[in-house]
């Protein structure tokens, strides 16, 4: 340790679409609000390289934002953690801002500063390079950088669980469980005896559809490309299935969802693919009073098209970000469903052993080989 950094291995973002690099970096000792935590393993969100292949972050970065591992050392103003606890990190928020105040974080303010900037609050850096030569390194992501061995992060983003739980397995809780299954219990409230379209059925829809049939929902739309996604879908309580390749001539995929659920349509819909036409048919397969929720925006700058006659019978379309989910709270419950058998999202979860694994567990879960890949970084813990 050389002036409290400490030396770490990162699996390395350095450019657009440039495969990861295993690099050794520097990582400040934590300061006074902040948490250093050896990462056990993270998982790989869309996020993740949605940022780095279309550029939205800082060069080079260490990305990962589903990180989970073992205290090492807490700062003098953080309460409620001790070395040697067991963790999960998520987004981060200021807490102080009138959504925070709300008790909705993940509206924060300063959403976009603290998960996505690349630096700490202040603007200064967690990470450098180990010799002098080569450029600054950004980190911080999500106030985590979880592609590392080890993480800086805030009591607020970090999530304490019993030491008896597989850590591996609870990585995917921290974005892409906690998203999916929170945009159905907190955003959309599904009750009981009601229908659900799920567009696309990666691992935030199908976390909405295990949580769409713990909510009770009647009927449960999946609709994927990937026939084998919507095998799954099925087995994890889907209980209609529509691959848009078999779409009769002259009917849209909205048309079909009508069908299915009748009575002008489903109560909900969720879009999870970003895609405009997408999001077009999972708002258009509503009914009257129904509820639309966006959870992927695509870049930024994509436009979608609504018909305002649409609009009118009281429908709704609403962003939803990280399910708006309080983490500290819902983390937690969902681990209380997953132990009762009621909620089996590790059954979404490929695990991938290393670091420099990063770029195969990418490229399995761009391909849809994998529906939610973990990487195992500290493989002893096992
Ligand atoms: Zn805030
Ligand atoms: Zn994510």
């Amino acid at each position: 340790m050389v002036n409290g950094e400490i030396r770490i291995e990162a699996a390395l973002a350095t450019g657009s679409a440039e495969p990861f690099v295993r690099r050794p970096l520097m990582l400040r000792a934590p300061r006074a609000d902040e948490l250093l935590v050896k990462v056990v393993a993270t998982g790989i969100c869309h996020t993740d390289f949605m940022t780095r292949n279309e550029g939205l972050c800082a060069f080079p970065m260490v990305l990962g934002h589903e990180g989970v591992g073992i205290v090492q050392a807490v700062g003098e103003d953080v309460a409620g953690f001790d070395v040697g606890d067991h963790v999960i990190m998520s987004y981060d928020y200021c807490g102080a801002c009138p959504q925070c105040q709300r008790g909705k974080p993940s509206y924060c303010d300063r959403h976009g500063e603290l998960n996505f900037a690349g630096v700490r609050p202040d603007g200064d850096r967690t990470h450098s390079s180990t010799d002098d030569s080569a450029k600054e390194v950004y980190g911080s992501f999500f106030q985590q950088s979880s592609f590392a061995t080890h993480a800086l992060s805030h009591a607020s983003n970090t999530i304490k669980v019993d030491k008896t739980l597989p850590l591996p397995v609870l990585a995917p809780l921290a974005c892409g469980v906690q998203t999916g299954a929170g945009t159905v219990f907190n955003t959309l409230e599904v009750a009981e005896g009601s229908s659900i379209a799920v567009f696309g059925c990666g691992c935030v829809g199908l976390s909405a559809v295990m949580a769409a049939k713990v909510s009770g929902a009647k009927m449960i739309v999946a609709v994927d490309i990937n026939p084998r996604r919507l095998r799954v879908a099925a087995e994890l309580g889907a209980t209609h299935g529509i691959d848009p390749a078999d779409q009769p001539a002259g009917s849209t995929l909205a048309d079909r969802v009508r069908e299915m659920t009748g009575s002008g349509g489903c109560h909900y819909s969720i879009d999870t693919t970003g895609v405009p036409h997408v999001l077009r048919q999972a708002f258009d397969c509503c009914r009257p009073m129904g509820v639309t929720a966006m959870i992927a925006p695509g870049v930024p700058g994509t436009e979608v098209t609504i018909e305002m006659l649409g609009l009118l019978p009281g429908k709704s379309l609403r962003g939803v970000v990280q399910g708006d989910s309080v983490s500290k709270e819902f983390i937690p419950q969902l681990v209380s469903l997953w132990q009762r058998g009621e909620f089996p999202f590790d059954r979404l979860i490929t695990e991938f052993r290393g670091i420099d694994k990063i770029d195969d567990a990418v490229n399995a879960m761009e391909s849809g080989d994998v529906i939610k890949p973990v990487v195992i970084v500290d493989e002893t813990f096992l």
